[in-house]
């Protein structure tokens, strides 16, 4: 068994068991010992193993419906005040400001999604090529007419997130236990009763599933299909060329143009994704970690597209991660009917580290208090597939959701 905290023996009971050790079951576990509930997570590899350790980690509140826009906002909310909210860490928020692009055709449903995140609050504005490229003079915007701009998001550092949480859950009580696998949920008469592990087993009345990818391996036995796959995600990392000053950060751009998302990781170094290949059968334990060299061609391309100066950059790196997409790309975050006290938040799509702060709150209300507070969370439910209510955006970009670029 490998331990990164101060990892106690499995217990034989807990209050709480959370299996999965990324940002959300971390938030969920700080959150619950806010309440007096000290959970115990069960970790099968180390803090971050999972999407959380990859994740390129933007965070903007720019979504095309009004409830992840609420799960963003609030989550913003506590990456900026971090000391006074979870007291451990740092989750390296870097307010750089982000620009939303959008393909042609889809200028409409961006001023309706503006319109909407400025009622919840929301830090954003429509911008014209003339100001992006005020705001941004190193992009393209010929390509463009509008564009929404919040300056006040950005990016964060993932894996300091999930440290933060951890450290904040630990001080509190929570166990994490790294290196240890839950094997199968248990239940007698409808309820929760436990979790098996390669360890041995822990009496609990609950259980939050939050094992981003490989959620199937235990839902399955339970007899539950929520219709998830996990899905793959590459990213590249460039150096900033010769052009371009290395003394300030570029903002943060999502580009549905050119299917890319855009990061500046560092002041001389951007990140890159581009959502294509990525549809094609994996397993989370069992696939290649770095990228090919057709995805650097691509992931260059496309950002010399959209910033011309990095057609001549020299690539230092990238990864490939793993997610869960839930059938409409929405997460499921719920308290499911099938076994009184089994809680899951999964079918993450790719899209659940910035909006991790709030989801952990939720869950901790849910377990703790019956039900969430901070938001009606009846659109992440679990049974929206089997009643063939799927959630579709109002406003959303491209013709499925399968087209809109969700980091
Ligand atoms: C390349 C990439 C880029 C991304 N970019 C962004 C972005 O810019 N913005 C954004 O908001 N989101 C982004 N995401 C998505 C985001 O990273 C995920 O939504 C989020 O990290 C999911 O966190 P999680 O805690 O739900 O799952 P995970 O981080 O996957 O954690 C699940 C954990 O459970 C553990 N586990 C699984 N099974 C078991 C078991 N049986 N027993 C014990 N432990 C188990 C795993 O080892 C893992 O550590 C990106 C994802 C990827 C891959």
């Amino acid at each position: 068994m490998s331990t990164e905290l101060n990892s106690p023996a499995l217990p034989a009971t807990a209050e709480a068991v959370i299996i999965g050790a990324g940002v959300n079951g971390l938030s969920a576990a700080y959150q619950l010992t806010r309440k007096g509930i000290r959970p115990v997570v069960l970790e099968r590899s180390h803090i971050a193993a999972g999407a959380t350790g990859k994740s390129g980690a933007l965070v903007r509140a720019h979504y095309t419906n009004p409830q992840e826009t609420q799960l963003a906002l609030h989550s913003m909310r506590i990456f900026r005040s971090w000391a006074e909210q979870v007291g451990a860490g740092d989750p390296g928020f870097e307010p750089v400001g982000f620009l939303r692009l959008v393909s042609p055709g889809d200028e409409e449903a961006l001023r309706k999604n503006v319109a909407m995140q400025r009622e919840l609050g929301g830090d954003t504005m429509l911008v014209t090529p003339d100001e992006i490229s005020f705001i941004e003079p190193f992009i393209r915007t010929d390509d463009v007419t509008i564009a929404a701009y919040e300056p006040s998001s950005g990016f964060a550092d993932s894996n300091a997130t999930a440290f933060g949480f951890a450290r904040a859950a630990e001080k509190r009580g929570a166990s994490i236990l790294t290196g240890i696998e839950a094997t199968r949920v248990l239940t007698a008469g409808g309820k929760i009763t436990g979790v098996e592990t390669v360890a041995g087993t822990i009496s609990t009345p609950v259980v939050l599933l939050a094992a981003g990818a490989f959620a199937n391996t235990l839902l399955g036995p339970l007899g539950i299909d929520l219709g998830l796959f996990p899905r793959r995600s590459r990213v590249v990392i460039f150096r900033h060329p010769f052009d371009l000053p290395s003394n300030r950060r570029h903002r943060v751009v999502i580009d549905s143009v050119n299917r890319a998302w855009i990061a500046p990781v560092t002041p001389t170094t951007t990140l890159i994704g581009v959502t294509i290949g990525d549809r094609d059968g994996t397993h989370p334990s069992d696939f290649e970690e770095s990228v090919e060299q057709w995805y650097i061609d691509a992931a260059r391309e496309a950002l010399a597209r959209r910033f011309p100066a990095f057609a001549h950059s020299t690539m230092r790196g990238g990864w490939t991660g793993v997610y869960m997409q839930s059938p409409d790309g929405h997460p499921i975050v719920d308290k499911l009917d099938q076994y009184d006290g089994l809680f899951v938040m999964t079918g993450d799509s790719g899209t659940s580290f910035k909006t991790s702060p709030a989801i952990g709150q939720i869950l901790a209300e849910w377990i703790a208090d019956g039900e969430p507070k901070l938001m009606d969370m009846t659109p992440f439910r679990a049974s929206r597939f089997a009643e063939g209510q799927p959630w579709v955006d109002a406003f959303q970009y491209g013709e499925s959701p399968e087209e809109s670029i969700v980091r």
